[in-house]
């Protein structure tokens, strides 16, 4: 431990964001870097604790302490291979991880945790920058195939890994590009889309095949996807939107968010859409219903779409704003989350249930919301109840933000005959194996619509039990 007292007398310092006015007038990413004095300063607050939270609370069991201390000590290089022994792409989770460490860091309990996300990615992005992630492709090959269908950070870091492990691995994906939601879900302002082709460049040296393009299921069957390959590895992520199927849900003006977003991603990458296809929020009212993570990224995008207003509501009661005697430390906490997004510009507001759409010559204009109001009886299972009067918010584009309820079952999984739980994922009967002999599971879909890190751990389990299958 360099320097004990630190966090004592060094404050958090966070990067910040770009300045709102220029931020918004463009989709490059919205945070900035520290300088390198400022970031080693960052890096020498962690306390080292005997027990490290934060390395219980990564899904990826990153050993947070050590590499601070690494960095601290100006041992980049070093800091980076511990990083990158237990994550495959840093570069993601240093931009767009909700940092689950930061909220169990010790010093959280003053409101003051180490800036860990923001050292990870200036770790990798220095280790980008002086040359040293390089491709290194495995010394031999076992002979055995692997296919990985989805391209998400599930599918790379399960494709990474067993690369790494010599077999050859074909990734396939349907959309015309690599990555998954990192590519086309999270917007360019969170994530630049070129750090997904540096580290793709990599892979692709390494040995990974990709195939764009390619809906497994239809180009591809899942008969021959069996016989081709000595394991099959399901990456598809979680791709059904949760509908709001109540009155006047068929006039236009009411997309699903994932379409939005999409789109705009697609236009950042200088792809075009027909105009008849343009879902656009300039010069429009606004409306994003679910307060998540997908509905503030319909709000910034709306904003840098130059909509008119934006107004973002969800049908749970706000949550605290700084702790939660429900989930205290070092648990998560649910309290307001507020995005670089809605610093942007935009009315948030809680406890409102849509009733119906309303439009004039079957175009919306505006949405009828009541107030809510939840109680708990005494199987402690939340009712809700209307309480206020009816209201109409007007709106002319409403962007459904409501999260997503299973894998699409069409198509490959109905056709490989999986077994689903309870909620429609794909059951994995044990640790990352599905019901049908050597097709393995990682990601979205079968944890249900998670995080990146989450996704990126799945993958490497997975990759874990399909090495030790393909031993027997
Ligand atoms: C708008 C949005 C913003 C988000 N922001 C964040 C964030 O800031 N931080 C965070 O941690 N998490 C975020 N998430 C969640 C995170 O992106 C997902 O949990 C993660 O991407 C899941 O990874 P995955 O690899 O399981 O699936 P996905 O990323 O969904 O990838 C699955 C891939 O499989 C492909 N596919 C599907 N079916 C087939 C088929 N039959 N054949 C071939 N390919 C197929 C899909 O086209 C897709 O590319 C966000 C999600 C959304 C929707």
């Amino acid at each position: 431990m360099g320097n004990s007292k630190a966090f004592l007398t060094i404050n958090r310092k966070e990067a910040g964001y770009r300045p709102i006015h220029e931020r918004i007038a463009d989709f490059s990413e919205v945070e900035q870097t520290l300088n390198t004095e400022d970031r080693i300063l960052q890096a020498s607050r962690c306390m080292e604790c005997g027990v490290p939270f934060c390395h219980w609370a990564c899904p990826l069991g990153n050993v947070v302490p050590e590499w601070q201390d690494l960095l601290f000590k100006g041992k980049w290089t070093e800091a980076y291979a511990l990083l990158a022994s237990t994550n495959n792409f840093p570069e993601f989770t240093g931009r767009v991880c909700p940092a689950l460490c930061e909220k169990s860091c010790v010093l959280n309990l003053e409101n003051q945790p180490l800036t860990i996300r923001e050292n990870e990615v200036a770790i990798t992005e220095h280790a980008f920058q002086e040359g040293y992630v390089k491709p290194r492709p495995p010394a031999s090959r076992t002979g055995k195939t692997v296919a990985v269908v989805g391209s998400g950070p599930a599918g790379l870091a399960a494709a990474d890994m067993l690369n790494r492990q010599g077999h050859s691995v074909t990734v396939y994906e349907k959309d015309e590009s690599i990555g998954g939601l990192l590519r086309l879900g999270i917007p360019d302002f969170k994530l630049n889309k070129d750090i997904i082709d540096r580290r793709l460049a990599i892979l692709e040296e390494e040995g990974i095949r990709f195939e764009t393009g390619v809906e497994v299921g239809k180009a591809v069957s899942a008969a021959q996807l069996l016989a081709q390959f000595d394991a099959v590895c399901l990456a598809i992520g979680a791709g059904v939107p949760r509908d709001l199927p109540i009155e006047g849900r068929n006039l236009s003006g009411i997309h699903f968010a994932l379409d939005f977003l999409k789109q705009q991603n697609r236009t950042v990458a200088g792809q075009t859409t027909p105009p008849a296809q343009q879902i656009s929020a300039k010069g429009k009212k606004v409306l994003v219903i679910g307060g998540g993570d997908t509905g503030s990224d319909c709000v910034g995008t709306s904003i840098r779409q130059k909509a008119t207003s934006v107004t973002q509501i969800e049908i749970l009661p706000q949550p605290p704003e700084d702790t939660n005697p429900d989930t205290p430390w070092p648990q998560y906490p649910n309290i307001l989350k507020t995005s670089s997004s809605h610093k942007e510009g935009c009315t948030r507001r809680w406890s409102l249930a849509s009733k119906r759409f309303i439009g004039e010559n079957g175009a919306l204009t505006g949405v009828e919301v009541v107030e809510v109001e939840w109680t708990k009886d005494e199987s402690g299972r939340f009712t809700m109840h209307e309480t206020g009067k009816p209201e109409i918010i007007p709106a002319d584009l409403v962007l459904l933000s409501m999260g997503f309820t299973s894998p699409v079952h069409e198509g490959l999984l109905d056709d490989l005959g999986v077994k689903y739980d309870a909620r429609g994922n794909v059951e994995a009967v044990k640790a990352n194996e599905s019901s049908v002999k050597k097709v393995f599971v990682a990601g979205d879909v079968t944890l249900g619509a998670s995080l990146v890190v989450r996704a990126i751990a799945s993958g490497r389990k997975a990759a874990e039990i399909i090495k030790a299958s393909l031993q027997v």
